[in-house]
Formats: structure tokens, sequence, C-alpha cells
């Protein structure tokens, strides 16, 4: 059976033709070739693919109508490791269980704890897939792999896309490219999503390569999904050492970088105290909130709080918490991602800090706010309530473009996505040169780097905005600037689009 969400259908909204409206503003703007305009408007491939798997059996509790039929059913005896408890109350049932347990089944149903439960045959599933590679005039395609509920290839394509502007504004040699599969990692266990990502890479194997089209971690996935797509990718090659940079954010132990996975929030935080110094306020004892507690949101927050500002707010998909004096967000990190019964990785239930219904996290007082969970985040209702000086973007596409045109009316301030997450995709970089190489860098270096890169840029933005050529001994903005004042986000897509048309005008056209 096939997995299905009602949720997918909604992203089905039209949200790639929306991310292309900046696009389209800025090739105005530059003049941009008609070629160049048709080359880049459309992905290069849209890949959609089946993926099939045999998941494990379940438990699952059983309804309450049925619970009085077993009520003299003993409890059983399971050895540690012999369930794993899933979202939603579910549970795998490893064999292990059964043959190393006290273990007292009656027509499927058996007892753990207080709860009763009845074992679902482990079943064939079958797993919607993507993979968009939008453009390589630049380099191999790059960009993240999502395991998520609400993906649909217009998502995918709109998040392709935005790869080919982030690698261009950052300056490194890649393209764009994104993909996933349709799925909640929380409702399997770690064998399956490891049985999962092997099938997909197995399917993926003709079209990705260390100089071909290289995945990365995204929402939902992680070094570890990374080192099962490259075991997968290079066993049994003769040459599988050279393969190591077929993916990106990897464990630093193979061949991962030091750095990589603080590099989005870290890159983030470089833009956002350009943005502070650019207006004259210290970023000291500044408030934030801060929108998705994952890879991005926590590392921002932990790196943020360093610089002595403080957390007042924290949302995830799961709840929202407040503390007006400041979270301590290092213990929420331990809360979160160090708690193994904390299955849904969620700031709900930290002791510390108030909890606060979803909708009032757009009313909290701050000064910054960080949607780094999900596209589409800050509407123009939202935009309307926010209360912060700048909107930080960490995740990909958060604000519509109705949001946009609210927060430039009010003069809140905005760091675009593709500029102001791109620090992952320039660490990811490093970590295929280190491959390429054979080196590994210390993080001292790694951090320099990346410091360098994003400061550099996010200066030419924001020079391309205020109209402001400028050579300094870091940035040369004069190539870029438009001749008048532009709205920053266009300004990063003109960055973006100059660096990528020079390709096919020096290089030209192969027919
Ligand atoms: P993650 O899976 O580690 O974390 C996602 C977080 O968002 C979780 O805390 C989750 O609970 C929260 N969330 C999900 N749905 C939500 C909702 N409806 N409301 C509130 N919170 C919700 O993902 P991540 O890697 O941190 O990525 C976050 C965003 O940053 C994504 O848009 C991703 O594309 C973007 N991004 C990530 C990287 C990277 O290096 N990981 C790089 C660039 C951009």
């Amino acid at each position: 059976m096939e997995e299905t969400f009602p949720s997918a259908r909604e992203t089905e909204k039209n949200i790639f033709g929306e991310s292309m409206e900046v696009f389209h503003v800025a090739a105005d703007l530059i003049g941009l070739g008609p070629r160049v305009r048709l080359e880049l408007e459309e992905p290069d491939f849209e890949h959609i693919f089946y993926i099939t798997t045999q998941l494990e059996d379940r438990l699952v509790p059983l309804p309450a109508s049925e619970t009085a039929a077993h009520a003299q059913l003993a409890p059983s005896q399971i050895v540690k490791d012999g369930l794993v408890p899933l979202l939603g109350g579910k549970m795998v049932l490893r064999p292990r269980a059964l043959r190393d347990g006290a273990v007292h089944i009656e027509h499927g149903v058996l007892r753990v704890g207080e709860r009763l439960y009845r074992i679902a045959p482990g079943r064939f599933a079958r797993f919607k897939a993507y993979r968009v590679q939008h453009n390589q005039a630049r380099g191999p395609y790059k960009g993240g792999i999502r395991f998520h509920k609400a993906v649909s290839l217009n998502l995918f394509n709109a998040l392709a896309a935005e790869m080919t502007w982030k690698t261009a504004i950052v300056d490194i040699p890649f393209g764009g490219a994104k993909g996933g599969i349709r799925l909640d990692p929380r409702e399997y266990s770690k064998d399956e999503l490891e049985a999962i990502s092997v099938r997909y890479m197995y399917r993926l194997k003709q079209l990705v390569g260390p100089n071909i089209d290289i995945p990365a971690p995204d929402v939902g996935t992680d070094g570890e999904v990374m080192a099962w797509m490259l075991r997968q990718y290079s066993d049994g090659e003769r040459e599988r050492h050279v393969m190591r940079g077929v993916v990106t954010g990897k464990d630093v132990r193979i061949g991962g970088s030091e750095g990589r996975l603080k590099a989005t929030g870290q890159g983030l935080v470089h833009c956002i105290e350009e943005w502070f110094a650019d207006h004259n306020l210290p970023l000291a004892g500044a408030r934030f909130m801060v929108q998705g507690f994952g890879n991005v949101g926590s590392a921002a927050a932990e790196i943020l709080v360093a610089a002595g500002a403080r957390c007042v707010a924290v949302q995830d998909a799961d709840g929202t918490i407040h503390d007006p004096k400041g979270i301590d967000v290092r213990r929420l990190v331990t809360y979160v991602h160090g708690n193994p019964h904390n299955l849904e990785r969620s700031v709900r239930g930290y002791p510390d800090a108030e909890a606060i219904s979803t909708a009032h996290f757009w009313d909290v007082d701050a000064d910054i706010c960080i949607p780094a969970a999900l596209d589409r985040a800050i509407t123009p209702s939202v935009a309307e309530r926010l209360k912060v000086k700048l909107v930080a973007e960490g995740a990909n596409r958060p604000t519509t473009s109705e949001a946009d045109e609210v927060l430039a009316a009010r003069g809140i301030g905005v760091i675009p996505d593709i500029v102001g997450n791109a620090g992952g995709v320039l660490v990811s970089y490093y970590e295929w040169l280190q491959n390429k190489r054979m080196e590994h860098w210390p993080l001292a270096d790694v951090n320099a780097r990346l410091a360098r890169a994003v400061k550099a840029n996010y200066r030419i933005i924001c020079d391309v905005a205020a109209n402001r050529p400028r050579l300094t001994d870091d940035h040369d903005s004069r190539p870029f600037v438009v001749g008048r004042e532009v709205p920053v986000r266009v300004a990063a897509m003109v960055l973006a689009l100059r660096r990528i048309e020079a390709h096919y005008m020096i290089e030209g056209f192969s027919q």
C-alpha cells in the first residue's frame, strides 16, 4: 500500500510559481538574456519514482471496545530494545522480543505494562520519491534530501531552484537540486529508515555522483541517512574511496566536515551580526524567537545566545514555549535532542518555560524572528502581527510574497533565505573539497572560511539593495549594483543571476 497523506495535496498549490516571482523581477531588472531565462525557468530534470520496502511487525494499541475480551491476559516481559516506540503510540516488535522475552500472546494480542496491543504483521509499503535537478551551469547539481509527509514535485521544483540561486550567491561551483521521500520518519524504526534510504539510493545511483549530483541532509534526514546512502552508492565499487563526496553532511568520522552540523545556523548568525552592525544596534541583549528547533533553529539559537542574545520563544511542530527572561537554550537542546523518551523531538512539555498557544507565538515581543521550520510560515496576517525589527530566514521559502510586501511596508528588515541559510551548502562544498583532496580541515579553518564567504556575499547583496557600489578588502559590489535601490530579496537574486548568467554568456550554448 502506498503511504498517502491528505496534507501532501496542500503543497500542490503553486509554490514553484510563487517562488519564481522574484526571479522574474530580478531577471527583468538586469535584462537577463531570453535564452538564459528559458534555461532557468524550469528544472533540467524532474525525477519521480517509487520505492518499496518490507516493514517490521508492529504493536498497535487495542481499541477500548476490544480490551474486555483480554482482561485476564498476563503482561509480557519484553527484553530491552525488543520494542521501538513510534510516534502515535504504535511500536515496532523486534523478532528478539519474541525470542528472548517471556511473551504471552492471545489471538494476536499481548499486554505491555497496562496496555493491550494487537500485533500487526509487517507489510510491504510503497513510498513516492523525488529528485529534481534544476540547473548545472556552474557545477554539479547540489541539494538536500527531505523526508516529510508534505512534499510534492512542485515543492521540490521550488527548493531545487533555490539551491541554484544559493550556490551562486556563496560563489561555489555547484548547481541546484532537491529531493526526498513522502513519509514521516518518526513513524518508522531506524532499521526501516535504513532500508528505505538504501532503496532510495539504489534507484538514484544512475542520476547522482560526486561530480554529477550531490545530496545532503534536509528536514527529516541527517548524517546517519547520508552514511547509509554513501554505503549504498559506493558498495562494491573498486574506487569507492574517491566516491565519498557523493553526499555531504556526513559524520566527521567518515569524511564529514568539522562545522557542517552547525553551518546553516552559523551562516544565518553571521548575516544577523552584519544586519545589526549595519543598523548600529548591539546584538548583545537582543531578543529572538525561533520557529523550528531542528538542525538550523537549534544551532542558530545556541550561537546567538553565545553572542549575548536572548531566546524568548521557541515553536516547533508540536509545541510552543515562551519566557521573556530568556530560555536556557543548551538545556532545551538536551531536552529535545538528547532525550530518547522525547519521541516527537519537541519543545512541548519543557518545564522551565511557559507553554503558549501555537497562534500566540507570532505576537511575542522580540527583536529578531527566525523562521527555521517549513515554507510559508509567515503569511500576510502573521507579518501584520510580528513585533520584531528583523526576520532572518533560516528555513527555505518561509515568507509568502504577500507577506513580504507587508514586512516591507512595516519597515521590518529581512535576511532572505537564499543568503541566510546558505552556510550549510557552503560547508558542504568544503566537505566535498576535503573528500576530493582526502584532507580533514580543523574547525577554525572551516569557520573562518564560512564567515568570510557569507559576510562578503551578504555585503554585496546589501550594497545592491542600497545602490551602493563599493570595493573593500573583503568584497566588490560594483559589478552587481543596478543603478537604483531594490528590495533585499531582489538584490540577492540579482547577485545569483549575474553569476549564473556569466557562464552562459562566456561559455555560450552547446547548440
Ligand atoms: P529539522 O528536521 O532538523 O527541523 C525542523 C524543525 O521544524 C523541527 O523542530 C520541527 O518540529 C519544526 N517544524 C516542522 N513543522 C512545523 C510546523 N508546522 N510548525 C512549527 N515548527 C515545525 O530540519 P532543518 O534541517 O533544521 O531544516 C529547517 C529548515 O531549514 C527547512 O526549511 C530546510 O529546508 C532549511 N534548511 C536546512 C539546511 C540544513 O543544513 N539542515 C540548510 C538550508 C536550509
